[in-house]
This record gives C-alpha cells, structure tokens and sequence, in this order.
C-alpha cells in the first residue's frame, strides 16, 4: 500500500460479509412460513418481490387450453389476466365492484356457467381498492368444482385469518413487505398436491428457469432440502426470520386484531369528519391493510392527499392513482402504521386537509368516533 492510497473501513457492518445461509435455516423459515399460512402443503420461498410466485404460479399451472375465471377486484386481478392470456387460456373475467368484494354466490355461478373453467386466480384483500373477499365460501365452491384456487394473500397474511388448507387454496402466494412488517424482496408459496400434479403434467410449465416451481421441487423439496440450489438471498431471509420473530413475540392474533382495529377506526373517523365517504361499502368487505376513502364533490383527491401530507408528511395518506384518481384517496395502516396513534393523527391531518381546501370536517368526532372503534374492535 502507498501513502497515497485512501484508506477505508474494513471493520464488521452488519448487512456486508454476510455467511450463506444455511439449507437447514432456510428450510426452518419454510416451515414457519407454512405454520404462519395454515398449511401442511409444500411452501416455497421465491427469493424475489411477490409478482415473482404470482407469475410462477399462473404459468407452472396454466397452459392453451385452460379454462380460467380471474375475479378481478383491482389492479391486481387485472395483471393476473393477461399473465393468464399469455399462457394461452380462455380467461373468463367476474369483474367485481371496487365498492365492495365478489361472493361466493357470484363464483359459483360463474363456475356454473362456464363448467370447463379448471383455474380460478383470486385476490384476497387488495391494498389498492381497500375491499377483502370472503375467500372460505369462495373456495368451498371452487373445490365443489374441482378447479384449482390460486390465491394472493400479499396484502392479507398477518392482517386478517389466512387458513390455506382449510379454505382449499392450492396456489397461496405471500410477500413479506405489508401487515409482516417485512422485506419486499422476498415471498413465498405453498402448493398443494393437486396443483403439483397439475404442474407436473403441464409441458408449458416452466424448467430451469427463474420461474420454475418444478425446479424447486425436484432440486429442493423433493432432494430433502439439504443442499439449496443457489445462494439463498441471505439479508431478505434474514429480514424475514426477523419479522417471523416479531410476529410470534406479538402473538399473531394480536397483529391481527391491530390491523382489524385500524381499518375500523379509520373507517369510523372518516365517516365523522362528516365530508369524506368511504368507498368500500360493507365494513365485512373493507381491507385491513388500508381504507380507501371518497373525495367530496368538488375536491381532487390527489389534491386533497397533498394538503393532508402538507399539515403532517408522517400520515400514510396517498392518493389512489389509477383511473379513480381524481375521486378516490388512501390510508393505509398495516404494519408499524396499524397502531392507536396514526388513526387520530391521520384524522387530523385529514380533516386539515378538507378545511384548507375549503370542504367542511368534525376533527373532534372523527377523532372520538375512531377512539371508539379502536376500543369496540379490540375487544370484539
Ligand atoms: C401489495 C400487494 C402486492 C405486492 O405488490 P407491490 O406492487 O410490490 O406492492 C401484491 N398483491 C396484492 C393484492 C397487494 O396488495
């Protein structure tokens, strides 16, 4: 080395110089994966954000010829049909208001009607509209029909019960970033035995690729899973192991409940300020993971988001983007945001929001009306 040279820190950082994680410890977290989902079926964790096991999913299990219903109830619903057009299936679309959620009534007469249909994708509670579908009733009727369920639980594991097994998802997909209070960059998979088989003799289904379901299980599950293929993505497991830690620490009825008592209180204080509606009609079918709210007539939402974070930039306020932009705003309160204090802290900058631009709102009941729910969803 010369004089010249700059010198730097070579001393432990805890994100650099990370050791591999190790098959056994990466096989651990699965099983807490699949012990969080409900399920004794195969969990995989997929070492990218959740489109990464939404997309691996829909290809491994579709191909030309195959009959899908994709309930679309937001943006989500809306990527999974072309992914579902681009594997070749006839895709039957139940578009479901972004008001409320889609029943099971409604699929099962879709599934009447369309008999052929082997393939149902679903999204379970949509962050972006804010609305949550009665996934049991669903999957009872999917399972009466015989087609396989895929389901996105992103935006509803650790926000509200997720029962894989006893529901009949056979394609359940989680990603770590919102009610697990997780990293993004990681996400997971359980698979059950009659989606295996249907994979398996799918020609269509991915191989040796970054997609491939199948090579995970060949290569991991079924070797035993004491050699990884590759070198697991060690700080987003990490990361996940950490907030599997926190949940268990909490106790995860209690994030739930959090989570349900969030969504109810922001509802009611919304509703007391007296000039905002919520857009998701039935508490039943409102998300716990976020509240989409109506602008008042004359009022741009994304305007009315703007002053909102101009009276307080620490709210979870955005607007909603999309073709409902002009109409529709967002709260969203799931993982450190799912706490008593951003409610009324939110209300606040809300209603300081409304009055700025020029709209009426009761910040004292809409302060006491949410402070109530918390109280009633707590103890309900
Ligand atoms: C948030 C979310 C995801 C993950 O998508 P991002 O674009 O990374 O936020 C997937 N599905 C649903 C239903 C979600 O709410």
């Amino acid at each position: 080395m010369t004089a010249s040279q700059p010198s730097f820190d070579r001393s432990a950082h805890p994100l650099l110089d990370l050791p591999p994680l190790t098959a056994q410890r990466f096989a651990a977290i699965e099983d807490r994966v699949a012990a969080l989902l409900r399920t004794r079926n195969d969990v995989l964790i997929t070492q990218g954000e959740a489109l990464l096991p939404l997309e691996a999913a829909i290809r491994s299990a579709v191909r030309p010829g195959s009959i899908a219903l994709n309930v679309v109830t937001g943006p989500y619903g809306e990527t999974f049909g072309g992914w579902l057009r681009s594997c070749g299936a006839e895709v039957v679309d139940l578009v479901a208001p972004f008001e409320g959620a889609v029943s099971a009534e409604q699929v099962a007469g879709a599934l009447r009607d369309h008999p052929e249909i082997d393939f149902v994708s679903l999204v379970h509670a949509e962050a972006a509209t804010g609305n949550t579908n009665p996934v049991a009733g669903i999957g009872a009727a999917v399972r009466a029909h015989g087609a396989l369920l895929m389901l996105d639980a992103v935006a509803s594991v650790a926000a509200e019960p997720l029962e894989t097994d006893a529901w009949g998802v056979d394609l359940c997909v989680i990603g770590g970033q919102k009610a697990m209070g997780g990293p993004a960059g990681v996400s997971a998979v359980a698979v059950s035995d009659r989606a295996w088989q249907r994979i398996a003799a799918n020609p269509q289904a991915p191989r040796r690729s970054y997609l491939s379901l199948l090579d995970w299980k060949e290569r991991w599950t079924d070797a035993g899973r004491t050699a990884l293929p590759h070198a697991p993505a060690q700080l987003e497991m990490l990361a996940l192991e950490a907030c599997l830690d926190r949940i268990d620490a909490e106790g995860l009825d209690s994030v739930i409940a959090r989570h349900r008592a969030a969504s109810a209180a922001t509802r009611a204080g919304a509703r007391a300020l007296g000039s905002l509606g919520c857009f998701v009609v039935r508490d039943q079918d409102a998300a716990p993971v976020a509240t989409t709210l109506r602008a008042p007539a004359g009022v741009d939402a994304r305007e009315l988001a703007a002053a909102a974070l101009r009276s307080n930039p620490a709210v979870p306020v955005q607007a909603a983007g999309g073709a409902l932009a002009k109409e529709m705003l967002r709260v969203n309160h799931y993982g450190p945001a799912a706490v008593r204090a951003t409610v009324p802290a939110t209300l606040r900058a809300l209603a300081d929001g409304l009055t700025a631009l020029g709209a009426t709102a009761d910040g004292p009941a809409a302060a006491q009306a949410a402070e109530e729910a918390w109280a009633a969803a707590q103890a309900g």
